[in-house]
This record gives C-alpha cells, structure tokens and sequence, in this order.
C-alpha cells in the first residue's frame, strides 16, 4: 500500500501576475476551497497517511496548512527562485520512506487518478491523459514496452504519443534515488531541470512506466484563462464522477438482500478476469473453504456453489439429495418450508409434507411419529423460517431424523452465519445458504454445505436436474478449481471481503449485534403497543413480524414510503388472513441504526393514532 506522497509547491507562479505575488498558486480558490487543499483531501482519502510538500515562495502558507493537518510536513527549497520542481523535490527525498505519490501543487483532478496508479501493480508509473487543448501540454512518449522514453513540449519531437503530463505519478525510493543522483550530476549546466525531465533520464534504468486515462478530468493551472475554464468546464464535471462515487447508505431491514458494509460494496470493483483463471480459482477455493469452516470442519465438510439466489442452493439441495428411489418428509411452517415442498414436487420427487403451526414450535413428538412410520430417506426442513421469524429446534430435530437413519437436508439461508452453528453437531448432512444475508456480500452465490462422506454418495446416482447438480458441480470445481458455468466474479470478490469482515467481528459478535437491534425493536414494540406474531422465547432475534395495528388508517404502503425517506427499507408479511410487516435486522445494520428506526415508526404510528 502506498502511505506517502510528496506535493512539490515551490514554484513563484508567476503567470498569474499580481494574484500569486503575495501567495502560492496551490492557494488559489477552486468553488472555495485552495487547490492544494482540496489535493490534500484527496489523498488522506486514497489512504495516503504523510504527505511532504516541498514548499519554496510563501511557504508560510503551507506552514499554515500543516496546522490544519497533521499528516502535512512542509520541508523548504530555500533556493526556490534559481531551482525548478526537480530542485523542491530534491529537498523533499531524504523525507521519503517508502513508495510515494508526487504530485504537483496546482493541478485541479479527478480522485480516480490516484486510485489507478496505487493499484497499478507497477512500481513506477507517470499518470497521462488524452489531449487536453490546455496550450500547455507537456508530451510523453514511450517505448515499446510502455517505458517512458521522451518529454517535450513541443509535439514535434515526440515519436509515438503516450498522452499529456497530468503531474501524478508513483514512484519507489529507487527511482526518486536515481532521479537526484541524476539531478546533481547536471545541476551546474541545468539548475532549472523539471522533475520530469529527470524522471525521463532515469526511465529506462529504473523502468518508469506511463499509464494513459483517455478520458481523464483534470487542469492544470497556470493562469486566469486556465483557471476560468477550470471552473466552466472542468470542475462540474469532476464533481459529477466524485459525486457517482459517494454511495448514499441505505438501510435495509426487509430479508435480504441486507445492507453492505462500503468495502464490500467497492471489493466488486476488481480487473476483468476470466473464470478460468487459476488466479480466479484460487479466490473462489478460499472463499468455500472459508464458508465451510464458519459452520464445520473442512475435513468433513464441503461447499459447492452455483451463481443463483438462496433459493437456487434449495433448489441444488432439494433436487440432488434424495436417492433415485428415495422419500423425502419436508417440514412446512411457513414459506420457505413450503418452497422445499414445492421444488420436490416439481422434480417429482416422493414428498410427504409435515404441517405445522407458523407461529408456535413444531410438535416434534408428532414429527417423530411420521419419521418412524414412514419409509423416509431425507428429512427437509428450514433453520429459521424468515416468514415469521420462527427459529425452529433444528439442533433437536435432525439428530432424531439421523437417529432413524435420514439424510438431513436444511434450508439456512437466513440462519447461516447469524448464530454460531456446528453442523456436525447439529445433525446435519447438508445446509444451503446465500451470499446476501447474514454473511453481508452481495446476491449472487446460492451455496451448500454438505457433508462429504453424504454428498459422495450421490456419485452414482442419475441426474434429476443438470446446473443444480451439487455432485457435478463438486467434482468439477476438486479436479479443474472452476465452476461448469459462468461464476458471478465480482460478487465472489465482494463475498471474499465479507468473509474477512465476519472473520473480524465472529459470528458470536454479529448474533450479540443483532439481539441489541432486536432488543431495541421488541421494546419500542412495547412502548408503542404493537404486537408480535411469534412469542419472543420462539424468535431468531433476525426478524420480527409485527400485527398490523387495528385502525383502518393503518396503510403498510404509507408507512414504507415514510420510513425509506429516512433511508429505512422495510418489509410487508402476509400468512394467510394473518396481515403483518416485518422488520428484519439482518446485514450491517448497528444498534443506533435500529433505535433512530424505532422513532419513525413511532412517527408514523403516532401519525395515525395508535399510540
Ligand atoms: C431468503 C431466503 C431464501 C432464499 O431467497 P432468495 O430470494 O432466493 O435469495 C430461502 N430460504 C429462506 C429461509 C430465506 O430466508
């Protein structure tokens, strides 16, 4: 990571005429703020942690400035008015500790430049942009092998074009090194060298590379006609990309997709990359041994993803793991136990469904009495039925299945990763989850964890269903590291990041987040006099569905509508002649969050006369 950067701001500016005499041009105005200032924003945004400027004509400015930010260190060229940019920044090299961004004092730029050349894996690159009509350019030329090879004003003596000096550019200590020795080889001849004329000496040696945005937004300013047309023409148009960039957070309590952390939003800006990469393989192998590990141990335990929805891993799940002449009992308390039922009688499997109640626990000496009396080979049931918040006693129930010889199937979708769980313990063969709920990446990876030892058995087994097929799709990714079909990438380098995250807070952390949201919830429930469906002992503590309050002014669209302008999104539930709305609290969501949420529906409720 880059931490350091140089601003080389020694310069008399003396196109400005009477405007600079008394200041430094980097302290001229753009929309308010001074260039230099704005630049310094920029760059303690892009994670740069100690910035040098090399100061020179009324250097108490950047003095000044430093005050303001502690992470400035002014150092200054006392021979600023013999020297030129290569002079400050000589000063400014025995300050430089690592790789570093230099740039110059008086450029008005796109962020976007910054970012570009500190991910760029080359250790020295000079950023370029396309023509720029400024009357000014500086050109760059290259060599084949993108090497810098010429600077010129003068476009005639340029060869091969690669662009126009922006005036940021990367650079190791190495180079820097090369760049003053070169410098104080030449100085009695050329006092005046511009840093970039030395850059271009060194370039070969030192393999500086020059990196073109064609597009790219940015002025340099040198005069009044430059700075009018920076604020004409340049400056709106850098607020408009700056502004595309600012992500407004939303709050999402309905069930999914749930709310991102920012670096989980921004990890899914990553190069293009095709699948088959070994590189790409790699990122997806960690990212199921990780979710594997979240939940069992990797030795007996395996994750097989597809690109789809939670419901595509019920699908896979469903579809793959009954035997050929096989019985499954699914459990239907509520939607999601009722969606397995339905997708077993689409691959028209042998289905018995066990009803049970949406609201109260399943009568589980009841469900053991069907185990017993039925040939069943499979047993299907979800963790946490989202329609209601129910969590059902999975941890009693699947032992007992597997106690008469089942193959244990659960839908886990909003389950996983929201509690600590132990499969194993547990009693179950295979769970599905997604990447959007409570592990907080983005929709996109439906995915099963299954139990080695049960998933192998299916090897022989014909084919019921072909992209949801858990054993092809497990055996294809042991032998090639990539999926038989086209991978969501991004979303799997979102989820890698979101694995970081849960990693980082533990999912006994992110369960104890959510029981304070939850808290503050059923509380205000309380204050306003609401009731809950379920009975709080029997609830998930990740959703709550809530009675509609008993007052024809009640309007579930209204109350949406109100909560989402304070950038809340909530959630209708309907159970039959049972009308609801549910607050779920899964994802990034922080218990202040929760508590500015209950004011509103407070607000709103208070609004129509309930409390
Ligand atoms: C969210 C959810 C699903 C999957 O829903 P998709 O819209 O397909 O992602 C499945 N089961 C349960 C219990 C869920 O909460």
């Amino acid at each position: 990571m880059i931490k350091e950067a140089v601003i080389v701001a020694g310069g008399l500016g003396s196109r400005f005429g009477n405007r600079t005499a008394v200041m430094p041009k980097g302290f001229i105005e753009i929309d308010g703020v001074a260039m230099v200032e704005r630049s310094v924003q920029k760059l303690l945004a892009a994670g740069i942690e100690k910035i040098i400027i090399g100061t020179g004509h009324c250097n108490e400015w950047y003095d000044k400035l430093a005050e303001k930010y502690p992470a400035i260190q002014t150092v200054k060229n006392n021979n600023y008015q013999n020297t030129s940019s290569m002079g400050t920044l000589e000063v400014c090299a025995p300050y430089v500790t690592g790789d570093f961004l230099l740039l110059e004092s008086d450029l008005v730029y796109d962020a976007a430049g910054l970012r570009v050349l500190i991910n760029d894996e080359r250790s020295n690159v000079v950023l370029a942009s396309g023509p720029t009509h400024s009357q000014d350019e500086v050109y760059l030329e290259t060599d084949d092998a993108g090497i810098l090879s010429g600077v010129s004003k003068d476009a005639s003596k340029i060869t091969k074009l690669a662009g126009e000096l922006v005036g940021i550019t990367k650079l190791t200590p190495a180079a820097l090194k090369a760049m003053c020795d070169y410098y104080a080889a030449n100085r009695a001849e050329l006092a005046k060298l511009d840093y970039e004329n030395c850059m271009n000496a060194v370039a070969h040696e030192t393999g500086i590379y020059v990196r073109t945005i064609q597009y790219y937004t940015w002025t340099e300013i040198d005069n009044e006609q430059m700075l009018a047309r920076a604020l004409e023409q340049i400056w709106p148009h850098i607020q408009e990309n700056e502004s595309l960039l600012n992500i407004r957070r939303e709050v999402l309590l309905n069930p999914g997709p749930s709310t991102t952390t920012d670096s989980v939003k921004y990890a899914q800006v990553c190069p293009d990359i095709c699948p088959r990469e070994l590189e790409f393989g790699k990122v997806m192998e960690q990212v199921a041994e990780d979710l594997t590990a979240l939940v069992a141990d990797p030795k007996e335990y395996v994750t097989v993803m597809f690109g789809c929805s939670g419901t595509g891993a019920d699908e896979a799940m469903v579809s793959s793991c009954v035997p050929p002449d096989g019985r499954i009992l699914i459990v239907d308390n509520g939607s999601y136990g009722n969606r397995l039922a339905k997708i077993a009688n689409v691959y028209k499997e042998n289905v018995t469904v066990f009803k049970s109640s949406t609201y109260e626990p399943i009568d589980i000496a009841a469900l053991e009495k069907e185990i017993a009396s039925g040939s069943y080979t499979t047993l299907g049931i979800v963790y946490h039925e989202t329609t209601t918040g129910l969590l059902n006693p999975v941890e009693k129930i699947c032992p007992m299945a597997k106690k008469y010889g089942l193959t244990t199937i659960v839908d886990a979708v909003s389950a996983y990763a929201g509690m600590p769980m132990d499969l194993k313990k547990l009693g179950i063969d295979f769970a599905s989850a997604t990447s959007n709920k409570h592990i907080q990446g983005m929709a996109g990876i439906g995915f099963v964890v299954c139990k080695r030892d049960e998933l192998l058995k299916q090897k022989d087994w014909p084919m019921r269903n072909y992209y949801f097929n858990l054993y092809d799709q497990y055996a294809y990714f042991l032998e090639t590291k990539q999926t038989r079909f086209t991978p969501p990438v991004q979303t799997f380098y979102a989820l890698r990041q979101a694995i970081i995250e849960t990693k980082q807070e533990t999912v006994e952390k992110r369960f104890e987040r959510y029981t304070a949201c939850w808290n503050i919830l059923v509380k205000s429930l309380d204050e306003i006099g609401l009731k809950m469906l379920v009975k709080p002992e029997y609830q998930s503590h990740f959703i709550t569905a809530i009675l509609i309050p008993d007052t024809p002014e009640y309007s579930f669209d209204k109350l949406h509508d109100y909560a989402r302008e304070f950038g809340f999104t909530i959630y209708p539930g309907k159970l039959g002649n049972i009308n609801t709305f549910r607050i779920a609290n899964m994802g990034d969501i922080r218990p202040e969050e929760m508590q500015c949420f209950t004011q509103v529906l407070r607000d709103y409720m208070h609004s129509i006369g309930v409390c």
